[in-house]
C-alpha cells in the first residue's frame, strides 16, 4: 500500500482511468465514471465555491442507494468536507440527536428524508441540497420542500467543471460514521483519508488474494458488475464501491431489498457479485431455487456486516460447486470496512470464520490484561492498522474507552485464532452466562440455522433465579412447517452441550427485528421475550 492513494481524493481520482466504463445504474438511469465525476465536481464547486464551506465543515448525506449519494459522498471529498452518511431509516428525533452532535454545514438528501430534516435545517439556517427524482417515491418532500427556505437541486453534471483546488492532507479527517447503535446509542467514528485510503484498497486486497488462491492472475478477466444490497450509509458498503472502484467495475443498485427483484436485475446485468447481510444471502439463495436458478453467472457471493450462520456456505456450495466463490467479511464502522477476509476453499472448511487480516490490518485475541493468548483461546479481538478510526466525535471518553495500549482498537467482539485465522464466537455482551458456563448466541443461531423447519433464529439470555441467566431462543419457522420447540430441542440436544439448549423456545410468524446489516436487535427481542408469561413457549 505504499505507493497507494493516501487521501480519497487522489484515490477517487485513479478511477478516471476507467471514464468510459459504467460506474452506477439505478432503474433507467446510468452515469459513466466519467459522468460520474463530472457531476461530483459541479457539485463540489457549488459547496466550497458558492456555499462558502470550508475544509473540515461537515456535510451530512441522508438519501437511499440513489446515484447521488455516491455524488454527494465524492463531492464532499472533493470539496475537502467531512462526509457524515446517516442511517436514511432513522426518524426525525434519530437525526435531530446526530445533526444536533456533528452541526453539518449543509445537507444532502432525498425528497423521503427532507421532511425528517427540514424543522432543523430551517431553526438553524442551513443549506439543503435536494434530489427528488422520479426514482424517488417520497411524497412527503414537495409539501416539506416549502418550509426549508435556502434549498437547491442536484446540479446537473457538468463535462467541464474542473474539482476545487483543495488537497486534503492524509490526517485531515474524510468521514464520520455513526455505530448502527446495536448495543447503545450511535457513536460517530472519525476516519482520515489515510485511513479511508486504506480502507479504500482493503477489497482490493482480497480480490488479488483470492484471485491467487484460485490460480488466477489478480486484475485480469472482465471487470466485477455488483449488485449493491448494503445501504450507502453503512460501512459494509463502503467496502463494495470501494472495491469496484478500484477496479472500474459497475454497481448495479437496488431502490429497496426484495430477493425476486435482485434476481431479475443479477440476470438483466449480467451481475458476478453478490454482497449483502447473511439474512439477504439466504432469501437470495431461496428465490434462485425457487426459480430453479438465476444465479449461475454470479462469481462471488459474498456476505459480512453480522455473523454468517455456517449453513450457508454449505448450501452455496452444494448447489454451485467451486464456480461461485463464498465469501465472509467482518469488520466493524471503526475500521471503515471489512478488514478479514474468509473465502473459497478455507471457508468451505471452516464455515463459522471469518477469516485473515489484510495487510494494513493487525489482529490480537487478548486476554483480561491485554496479553496476546495463544491459539485456540477465546478472547477479546483487538484491531490495529491504517484503516482505523482516530476516535469518536466530541466523546473523548468514549475514545479513551475504546483503545487499549498501543493503540489497540477493543471491538467488544470475542474471538479464537488459528494459524492466523480468527473466527468470532459472539459480541462479549451477547455471551450468556448460564450457572458459570458461557453460551455464545452465534453457535446455538448456526445450529438452528442447521433445522430444515427454520427460517430465521435469535438466541439471547434472558434472567433467571437461580442461574443468573437462561437460553432463550425466538424462531421463525419455514411458512407451513409444523416444528415444535421440543423438536427444536432436541435438534440442538443432538449437535451441543445440553447446558447450550434453549430452555424456551418462542415463535413468531413475523421477521425478526434486525437492523441495516443484519444484526439481531437482542434488546427488542429480549423485552419480548422477558415479557411472554412465565413459561411460556409457542407463539409470539
Ligand atoms: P454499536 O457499537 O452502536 O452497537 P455496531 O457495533 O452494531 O454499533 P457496526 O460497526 O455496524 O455497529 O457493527 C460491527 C459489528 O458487527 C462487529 O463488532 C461484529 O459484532 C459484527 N460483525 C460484522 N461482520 C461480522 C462477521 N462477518 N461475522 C460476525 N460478526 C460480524
Amino acid at each position: 500500500y505504499a505507493d497507494g492513494p493516501r487521501t480519497l481524493r487522489e484515490f477517487v481520482e485513479t478511477t478516471w482511468a476507467y471514464r468510459g466504463t459504467p460506474f452506477l445504474i439505478a432503474g433507467e438511469q446510468r452515469y459513466s465514471y466519467a459522468e460520474f465525476f463530472a457531476a461530483a465536481s459541479a457539485l463540489a464547486v457549488r459547496l466550497r465555491e458558492r456555499y462558502g464551506l470550508r475544509s473540515g465543515d461537515r456535510a451530512v448525506i441522508a438519501m437511499r442507494n440513489h446515484p447521488e449519494w455516491q455524488i454527494a459522498f465524492w463531492a464532499a471529498q472533493l470539496a475537502g468536507l467531512v462526509a457524515v452518511p446517516l442511517n436514511a431509516w432513522w426518524t426525525e428525533g434519530e437525526f435531530l440527536h446526530v445533526l444536533e452532535d456533528c452541526e453539518p454545514g449543509v445537507l444532502l438528501v432525498d425528497g423521503e428524508r427532507l421532511g425528517r430534516v427540514a424543522g432543523w435545517a430551517r431553526r438553524t439556517g442551513t443549506r439543503v441540497v435536494l434530489f427528488h427524482g422520479e426514482r424517488d417515491g417520497g411524497g412527503e418532500g414537495d409539501e416539506a420542500g416549502l418550509r426549508v427556505e435556502r434549498y437547491e437541486e442536484f446540479p446537473a453534471p457538468d463535462p467541464l467543471a474542473a474539482p476545487p483546488d483543495v488537497e486534503p492532507r492524509p490526517e485531515d479527517d474524510a468521514t464520520i460514521l455513526y455505530t448502527s447503535g446495536t448495543t447503545g446509542r450511535p457513536k460517530g467514528a472519525v476516519a482520515t483519508h489515510l485511513a479511508q485510503a486504506g480502507a479504500a484498497l482493503n477489497p482490493r486486497y482480497h480480490a488479488a488474494a483470492s484471485a491467487l488462491a484460485r490460480g488466477v492472475i489478480p486484475g485480469q478477466g472482465p471487470a466485477p458488475v455488483s449488485l449493491m444490497t448494503f445501504p450507502f450509509f453503512h460501512v459494509a458498503a463502503f467496502t463494495g464501491f470501494y472495491g469496484a472502484m478500484a477496479a472500474g467495475g459497475t454497481l448495479v443498485l437496488m431502490h429497496k431489498w426484495d430477493a425476486d427483484e435482485a434476481l431479475r436485475l443479477i440476470r438483466a446485468h449480467r451481475v458476478t457479485h453478490f454482497a449483502g447481510v447473511p439474512t439477504t444471502g439466504l432469501q437470495l439463495l431461496e428465490a434462485a431455487e425457487r426459480a430453479g436458478d438465476g444465479l449461475e453467472g454470479l462469481t462471488l457471493f459474498s456476505t459480512g456486516g453480522a455473523p454468517a450462520p455456517p449453513a450457508l456456505v454449505a448450501r452455496l456450495t452444494a448447489r454451485y460447486g467451486e464456480r461461485v466463490e463464498p465469501r465472509n467479511g467482518y469488520g466493524l464502522t471503526e475500521t471503515s470496512g471489512g478488514v478479514l477476509a474468509h473465502f473459497g476453499d478455507e471457508y468451505r472448511a471452516e464455515p463459522g470464520g471469518a477469516g485473515r487480516p489484510t495487510p494494513v490490518t493487525e489482529v490480537r485475541v487478548a486476554g483480561p490484561s491485554g496479553e496476546e493468548l495463544p491459539d485456540g483461546e477465546a478472547g477479546e479481538l483487538w484491531l490495529r492498522g491504517q484503516s482505523l478510526f482516530r476516535g469518536y466525535w466530541r466523546d473523548a471518553a468514549a475514545t479513551e474507552e475504546a483503545f487499549g495500549d498501543g493503540g489497540w482498537f477493543r471491538t467488544g467482539d470475542l474471538a479464537v485464532r488459528r494459524e492466523g485465522r480468527v473466527s468470532i464466537v459472539d459480541r462479549i455482551k451477547d455471551v450468556v452466562i448460564r450457572g458459570g458456563e458461557n453460551v455464545y448466541c452465534v453457535e446455538v443461531e448456526g445450529v438452528l440455522h442447521d433445522h430444515p423447519d427454520v427460517a430465521d433464529a435469535a438466541v439471547l439470555g434472558i434472567p433467571h433465579p437461580v442461574l443468573g441467566e437462561e437460553v432463550a431462543a425466538v424462531v421463525r419457522p419455514r411458512p407451513g412447517a409444523g416444528v415444535t420447540a421440543g423438536a427444536l430441542r432436541e435438534h440442538v440436544g443432538g449437535k451441543l452441550a445440553a447446558f447450550k439448549v434453549p430452555a424456551r423456545v418462542l415463535f413468531t410468524d413475523g421477521p425478526l427485528p434486525r437492523n441495516a446489516t443484519g444484526k439481531l436487535l437482542k434488546n427488542r427481542l429480549r423485552a419480548v421475550v422477558e415479557g411472554a408469561e412465565e413459561g411460556a413457549e409457542g407463539s409470539l
